[in-house]
Order: structure tokens, then sequence, then C-alpha cells
């Protein structure tokens, strides 16, 4: 089963859009965060659930506010020749502890031979924490997340993140990517959205195939130098 992920053309606007309400937001936030610490140690006793949902909630919003202000363009992009076998290995090493605590391993093979590519290499990573941290949520008792990097067809080169995971249904296939759309109680539905537009920023492609039950499978390709 595959799903070309469906291209946003309102992206761009939603971007610029979320970007300024985010900052708007970030300030009384902040106000917000830090008064209610200073309230932490005169709280009753009785109300001390009150005051862990709503640090809780804060946290959230924080959480969704951040993933927001990725969507518009960092201050300071500055795109370069890199290698990407060096990125990812990079970003599994980010990952290694979450992956440990979750009781994932990385299973990775890379083409040593790989020509460079021209990126970002601090939102590419992005791209792949968000995938990698979804591969390791959907396995709840753990499994491998096999990442390979190779050459692929004219000078492109295919990324591919595979877990063994809940799998993806045909319906919901169709809506990834989508903002907002999550089946996670406390997921934000904008990590596949803010990949998504990164990607397509480095003219490269994602493709997804999945099985119910079986797993999962990312294909990202990016052009090759
Ligand atoms: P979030 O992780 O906050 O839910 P994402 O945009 O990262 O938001 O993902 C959106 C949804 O796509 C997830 O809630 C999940 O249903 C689905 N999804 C993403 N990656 C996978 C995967 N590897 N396996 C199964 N479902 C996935
Ligand atoms: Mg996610």
């Amino acid at each position: 089963m595959q799903e070309q992920l469906r291209k946003s053309e309102t992206l761009k606007v939603i971007g610029e859009l979320a970007a300024g309400i985010a900052h708007e937001i970030r300030n009384p936030m902040t106000a917000l965060k830090g008064f209610i610490q200073l309230l932490e140690g005169s709280i009753k006793q009785e109300h001390s659930m009150y005051y862990e949902v709503i640090t809780s909630e804060l946290e959230r919003i924080d959480t969704i506010i951040n993933e927001f202000l990725l969507l518009a363009k960092p201050q300071e992009i500055r795109f370069q020749e890199k290698n990407l076998n060096q990125i990812m290995r990079e970003t599994l090493d980010i990952l290694h502890a979450q992956a440990v605590l979750h009781n994932v391993q990385f299973s990775t093979r890379f083409d040593e031979t790989l020509a460079p590519i021209f990126c970002e290499p601090n939102q590419l990573k992005k791209v792949f924490i968000n995938l990698i941290k979804n591969a390791i949520e959907v396995m709840p008792d753990g499994g491998t997340i096999t990442v390979t990097i190779e050459a692929f067809e004219n000078n492109q080169a295919l990324i591919s993140i595979q877990d063994e995971g809940i799998g993806i249904s045909k319906e919901k296939l169709q809506r990834l990517g989508e903002a907002f759309f999550t089946t996670k109680e406390r997921g934000t539905g904008l990590g596949l959205m803010v990949s998504y537009k990164i990607i397509e920023e480095h003219k490269g492609s994602i493709r997804i195939e999945s099985e119910v039950g079986k797993g999962t499978t990312f294909y990202i390709t990016l052009p090759l130098l």
C-alpha cells in the first residue's frame, strides 16, 4: 500500500500565520510559566492536582508553539554542502537514550560513497527526529528501526526509515501530514506537516509504505550534489 503525501499549497501562508501567532503567544506564556512557578510553594494541599494540570497543560502549549515556529523559515537559514550519513548519525546519537528507554534498537545501512547534498542540516535533523520519534512511539513493546541511506536513480539520495509498529490504515494514510491530524492522546499532529515542508524546501519527496500490524516505512529522496 502506497500513498504520496499530499502537498498543501496553503502551507506557506499557514506557516507565516502560525509563526506570527506563536510569537505573540510566547511572551504571555513566559510570564504565566514564571508566575505559576512562584506560586508552587503556597498552593494548598487539596489544590496540588490543579497545579499539576496547569503546569502540564502549559508545557503542552509550549510544545505546540515550538512546533508551529518550525513551520516558519528559521531566522538564519544556511544551506551548505553536507554528508547525509553524518547528519543521520548525529540524529541517531541524539535519539539513542530515548530508544534504549523504549527497548528499541537501530539497525543502519549507509552507502559510504554517497555524494554530498546541499541542505540546512538542522532542518533535516528535525525531519529525521520527527520520523524516528514516531517510529519509536508506535512500538510500545520495542523492536528494531532500520535506517538506510543509498544512491537512487538520477542523482538522488534515498533514505528509508522502517519500523515494526502498528502500521497505518489506508484511510489514515490519506490524512497524514494534515495539520493537527494525530491518533495520539498527547500528540500535536504537526510533526509530519513540518517534516513535509522541510523536505519540500530541499526539493525532495516523502513517500510512505505501510501494512497494518506489520509496520511502516518512510522513504525520503533528496537531490545529491
Ligand atoms: P503526532 O506524532 O504528534 O501524532 P505527527 O505529525 O508526527 O504527529 O504524526 C501524525 C500521525 O501519523 C500520528 O498520530 C500517527 O497516527 C501517524 N503516524 C506517523 N508515523 C507513524 C508510524 N511510523 N507508524 C504508524 N503511524 C504513524
Ligand atoms: Mg510525531
